[in-house]
């Protein structure tokens, strides 16, 4: 077993009660409803990886959704699917896996915090809100009162000791279905602790539900921020500019990849959650980021919005430089920038000036990139 922490998403769902295609593929602020999560839990800096449980004939719709992620093929019920993913993880066994239904799109990084809080002293911890309706039977027609004391809803993500809901899994009777991951932990002698949950975790269940929640990310709040860098430009150093190789004499230097167009975007995103700046995430003075690909440092930063339940509307970068000339590179740049962030490369602006050859640009000793992001948070 190794110290690590995975979430595995179930979305292997194959029918809608929302018609047309299962609803965690359907779009949600223009992405689909399981890219959400993925990229809300995949951003978690405590979280090192996910795994997505898909229903049979559904790679090609995740793969679409999400790009190349880990997948595995669920079974016939929830708890089936569950158990796949576990039996998958269990050959290299994580120490803790969080359990996450795919038609929950938004995940407060807040409740993963407090679910792997209570890890440390309990095998298991679920998401709970107190009941506010008054409840009631339904007896073809009002029929008593039901006491909500005492009684709370459940949420996922759910979060375990690997072994504890592993053996739960594996322990449970074939024949029987479960109503959720932290029951079989119960049934079978674990302790599972309550925390704080959120009602933005709720399910999608209704056509309704998804009309509310493209409700939400509409009249979220309008954010805009921007990000600044320079590089020296050296001999003997490859050139790296918005995630592309670009063939020149010169290249960029610095503690990563320097690519001076990424980490102006990477700031102007952390800016729009006022979340620091690159090098609060990735200090120079760190050597694991030496030389690193600044794609990381990207895909951290929309992480970090996704886990706000937050989408990145338009991002418009400018490369200021004598050369290379930016024009030849524009539309691979567009393109890569675009899938990093899981946008439409129509929302991806670069632009290039040369400053009339003065200043350090100018005399070619560095290129500056500036770039303004705009996301809507919830
Ligand atoms: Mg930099």
């Amino acid at each position: 077993m190794n110290d690590t922490t995975v979430a595995l998403i179930v979305a292997a769902g194959q029918g809608s009660r929302m018609g047309g295609p299962p609803k965690q593929f359907l779009p949600l602020g223009g992405k689909p409803v399981v890219a959400h999560s993925h990229a809300a839990l995949a951003a978690h800096p405590a979280i090192d990886a996910v795994l997505v449980v898909i229903g049979a004939g559904q790679d090609t719709d995740l793969k679409t959704a999400l790009g190349p992620v880990r997948t595995v093929t669920g079974g016939a019920t929830r708890r089936e699917s569950v158990l796949n993913g576990l039996e998958m993880l269990a050959d290299d066994p994580p120490a803790r896996v969080l359990i996450h239904d795919a038609a929950r799109p938004f995940v407060p990084a807040r409740v993963i915090d407090a679910l792997l809080t209570a890890l440390d002293s309990r095998d298991g911890a679920v998401p709970a809100l107190a009941v506010a309706d008054t409840l009631a039977r339904n007896e073809n027609g009002l029929g008593d009162a039901v006491s909500r004391a005492g009684l709370v809803r459940i949420q996922t993500p759910q979060a375990f000791r690997f072994e504890a809901v592993l053996a739960a899994h594996r322990a449970w009777p074939v024949d029987e279905e479960a109503t959720d991951d932290a029951q079989m932990v119960r049934r079978h002698g674990g302790s599972v602790a309550l925390v704080e949950g959120d009602p933005m975790l709720d399910k999608l269940t209704y056509p309704a539900d998804l009309a509310a929640a493209e409700a939400r990310l509409a009249r979220g709040r309008t954010r805009s921020a921007t990000g600044y860098d320079v590089h020296r430009l050296v001999a003997g150093e490859e050139l790296w500019l918005g995630g592309v190789r670009i063939p020149h004499e010169k290249g960029l230097s610095g503690h990563s990849d320097a690519d001076v167009a990424l980490h102006a975007v990477t700031d102007a995103l952390l800016g729009t959650i006022a979340a620091g700046d690159i090098g609060t995430h990735f200090p120079p003075s760190d050597p694991q980021w030496r030389g690193a690909d600044s794609a990381q440092f990207l895909t951290h930063a929309a992480g970090l919005i996704a886990a706000r339940g937050g989408i990145i509307d338009f991002i418009d970068l400018t490369l200021i430089c004598e050369a290379p000339k930016i024009g030849p590179h524009r539309e691979a740049m567009r393109t890569r920038i675009a899938a990093l962030l899981a946008l439409d490369p129509d929302q991806v602006s670069i632009k290039a000036t040369t400053s009339e050859r003065l200043g350090f640009t100018g005399r070619g000793e560095g290129i500056a990139a500036q770039a303004i992001a705009t996301v809507r948070l919830p």
